[in-house]
């Protein structure tokens, strides 16, 4: 059984319709593929749609603010994609006169094009052999050859990227990556895959051996932290006080509330008398009211968040360095879905 033809004939059955499909425009396919890392693609869809709808081009992208470009990203998550997605626009026209590579070579040094991006986008829109090797590509390989190397060490990835490479189809390359990912996405599913109607699993390993569940393999390598963000809300019922974040930490140049971090969770009563809460609020300040505590899940962070109104001393002065926002101007400003959620059911209930 040749399994580059099996693939071939099972994506030209099943694949499914998909905006960037159909083009072999690299701006396009960037934009696509950007916006599909670690993202569904039911979520990703409509971000793709409303990017391309205002920026039909590289140099209309060039031309966003970085605001724009956030406020266009919100709920997405892995906000640093969108950021340096305005970076590779701007290189693109500066260095390329607005017409996108698409030469693996040329893309991978682009801002935030890494070795997968930057052979997916050369594949798709100029058929360059080059494969693709994504979460998708790693799980039907490691299954289908039954490899027991987990897929996140320096051996096993140099093993994965040689084997993709040896089973590239360098006729068709673009299509060979897409319908590798495609069957993967749609079949051989993380959980539950359609092995019963796989048209190759007369020749999967892991099938034969009853080893698909426990593959691929991974190391656990990585380590958790834990963050406790206690937000303010210093209101006066029409605007509030928002916090533009800085550039060294998640939600960068995003807005969000004035907050103190603590290294555990703390009682709204206890924080107010910290001394760091009353450099920020004065000595006095007044509880108003208090949230729950709510959970927000990061790859590699786990932020609890409080959220406490609080009433400031009449006249406290040290407030200049927030940015005061009417309620209605909300939906202009760029933050994190977490506060966006909270300030949404405040708002409006
Ligand atoms: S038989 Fe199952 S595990 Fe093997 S390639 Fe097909 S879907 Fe994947």
């Amino acid at each position: 059984m040749n399994f580059a033809n099996e693939l071939s004939r099972w994506y030209n059955t099943n694949k499914r319709s998909l905006p960037w499909r159909d083009t072999n425009d690299a701006y396009v396919i960037w934009l696509s593929e950007i916006i599909l890392q670690q993202t569904r693609v039911e979520q990703g869809l409509p971000y793709f749609n409303r990017f391309l709808e205002k920026y039909p081009d590289v140099r209309a992208f060039a031309g966003a603010s970085e605001d724009e470009v956030l406020k266009l990203w919100q709920g997405l998550g892995y906000y640093s994609r969108g950021r340096n997605m305005l970076k590779t626009a701007r290189q693109v026209v500066s260095e390329y006169n607005g017409v996108f590579p698409v030469k693996y070579e040329q893309l991978i040094k682009l801002k935030g094009i890494g070795e997968y991006t930057a052979a997916a986008i050369s594949s798709f829109s100029s058929n360059e052999a080059r494969a693709v090797v994504d979460g998708n590509v790693y799980r039907v390989l490691a299954r289908y050859f039954g490899i027991n190397e987990p897929i996140n060490t320096t051996r096993g990835i140099k093993l994965f990227r040689g084997l993709a490479d040896d089973m590239l189809d360098r006729e068709h390359s673009g299509q060979h990556n897409q319908a590798l990912m495609e069957f993967g996405a749609m079949l051989c599913k993380p959980k539950k895959p359609d092995c019963s109607i796989c048209p190759v699993r007369l020749s999967c390993i892991a099938y034969r051996d009853d080893s698909v569940a426990s593959l691929p393999l991974k190391l656990k390598t990585v380590k958790i932290k834990e963050r406790h963000f206690n937000y303010f809300l210093v209101s006066d019922g029409q605007s509030l006080l928002m916090n533009k974040r800085g550039d060294n930490d998640i939600w960068a140049n995003m807005y969000d509330l004035p907050m103190l971090e603590t290294p555990g969770a703390v009682q709204a009563e206890v924080l107010i008398e910290l001394p760091e809460a009353k450099e920020l609020f004065g000595e006095d300040i007044g509880i108003k009211s208090s949230y729950l505590a709510r959970k927000h899940v990061l790859t590699h962070q786990h932020i609890y968040a409080q959220f406490i109104q609080i009433a400031v001393p009449a006249g406290y002065q040290h407030l200049q360095k927030y940015t005061r926002v009417e309620f209605g101007d909300l939906d202009k400003i760029a933050m994190p879905k977490i506060i966006y959620s909270f300030l949404n059911n405040l708002i409006n209930t």
